[in-house]
């Protein structure tokens, strides 16, 4: 069954707001038979809008349409699909009491204007919104199907899994996709490529291998007429790959590095701390976001001048001795930290950002110290330059697999 995006706002050809909504969707919806072709960027133009929507309808069992579901006049999304489907909007009571009830809990009466978020037309039924004003549209005629949703991101997620995910589950018909991904590092492309061969021969479940920022990413692609098929042949070819890739391994879909490494010190009852040159925060930043952090994070240090860095406990003399960039640097980071704030482990980054060489060394060029009670190790990365940020990037994932590495070996 094919489908179709369409994202409304003339924030989002501003520029303004970038469209999180639509990869957002179009992730979810091969689980459900859906099958993307197309996704539309439009601004609050009701004539284009119309003219993309009637394509929509007439091209595809389902189409997802975010934002314009707001209360004011470029807000149309309501308007569009009754006249593609010409069918007359009213106010349904029930909605309406429903809204009133919204703005009296917040202590303010219902402005005339919210009035057309209680709109629905015959062959439409409202999905609730938790968290705001606006429901949704499920749209359902002559077998096909329209999902009107609105734009804020958190209101779509949580329509999603209360709503609309079990409503996709009663019509759908046809195949089945369910996808896996399992990211690795250690090994280059072509060497995931030759060790994978043995799966890569079978059409469905399809393999693919692709190159990300933290490593080879493999992904699993099965087709089925039902949901426990797919899985099935999804988990033979999961177990294939787990038995040849078990070593390089360190997560699965959407899992983060960070959340990766924070999975592990919590299960094993270890503390971290961290001292930061070129990264400037950046991995003390990744390892607060995952909740729970406090637990084994201890805290860290940006020492990015020489001076700080001697503030923070690194010899003057290795930094004369080796340069502020070098193994030897990263690893007193590392041991240094560690032993200010009594962790178990301390991680050290050191090196350059870019875009100038420094201390003669290339941009690019970054050393990760890890120090733990029985050693030092550290270790040399050269990542392409192409930005700073694009080196902050590398080096803060770098970091963390690496230290997964280093635990994990223990
Ligand atoms: P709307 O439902 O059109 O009033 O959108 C409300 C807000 O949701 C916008 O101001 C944006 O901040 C956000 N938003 C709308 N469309 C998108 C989108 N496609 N992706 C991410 N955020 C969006
Ligand atoms: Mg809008």
């Amino acid at each position: 069954m094919y489908g179709e995006i369409i994202a409304s706002g003339t924030e989002l050809l501003m520029g303004e707001i970038q469209d999180t909504n639509s990869s957002w969707l179009a992730a979810r919806l091969p689980e459900f038979g859906i099958e993307v072709r197309k996704v539309t960027l439009i601004g609050d133009d009701p004539e284009l809008y119309e003219e993309v929507l009637k394509r929509s309808w007439e091209n595809n069992s389902y189409t997802f349409t975010t934002g314009g579901l707001g209360p004011t006049k470029d807000d149309v999304t309501r308007e569009v699909v009754a006249s593609v489907l010409g069918e007359k909007t009213y106010v349904d009571s029930a909605q309406l009491d429903h809204l009133k009830n919204i703005f009296i809990a917040r202590g303010n009466e219902m402005p005339e204007t919210n009035i057309k978020q209680a709109w629905l037309i015959p062959s439409a039924k409202a999905i609730p919104n938790r968290m705001g004003t606006a429901p949704g549209w499920w749209v359902r005629k002559d077998k096909r199907v329209i999902v009107a949703l609105p734009g804020p991101p958190r209101e779509i997620q949580g329509m999603w899994s209360e709503q609309v995910s079990k409503l996709l589950l009663e019509t759908k018909e046809g195949n089945v996709i369910m996808t896996k991904t399992l990211k690795t590092i250690g090994l280059s492309e072509g060497a995931v490529d030759e060790m994978a061969s043995p799966v890569l021969a079978i059409d469905n479940p399809y393999v693919g291998i692709y190159a990300k920022p933290d490593g080879i990413h493999i992904r699993i692609i099965s087709r089925a007429t039902n949901q426990n098929s797919a899985n099935r042949m999804l988990e033979e070819v999961d177990r294939q790959l787990m038995s040849i890739f078990k070593d390089y391994v360190w997560g699965t879909d959407e899992e983060t590095a960070e959340e990766s490494v924070g999975r592990l010190l919590n299960d094993l009852g270890l503390t971290l701390a961290t001292m930061e040159s070129c990264t400037g925060g950046l991995l003390a930043d990744s390892i607060t976001n995952v909740s729970g952090s406090s637990k084994y994070y201890k805290g860290g240090v940006v020492s990015y001048t020489n001076d700080a860095k001697i503030a923070s406990g690194v010899p003057t003399d290795l930094i004369s001795k080796y340069g502020a960039i070098s193994q030897e640097v990263a690893k007193a980071m590392a041991e240094a930290i560690r032993l200010t704030l009594n962790a178990d482990i301390g991680v050290g980054i050191t090196g350059v950002a870019g875009p100038n060489p420094m201390e003669g060394k290339a941009p690019g060029t970054v050393y990760i110290g890890i120090s733990k009670q029985t050693s030092n190790e550290s270790y040399y990365h050269r990542f392409p330059s192409s930005s700073r940020s694009l080196v902050k990037n590398r080096a803060t994932v770098m970091a963390l697999l690496q230290l997964r590495d280093t635990i994990h070996r223990k």
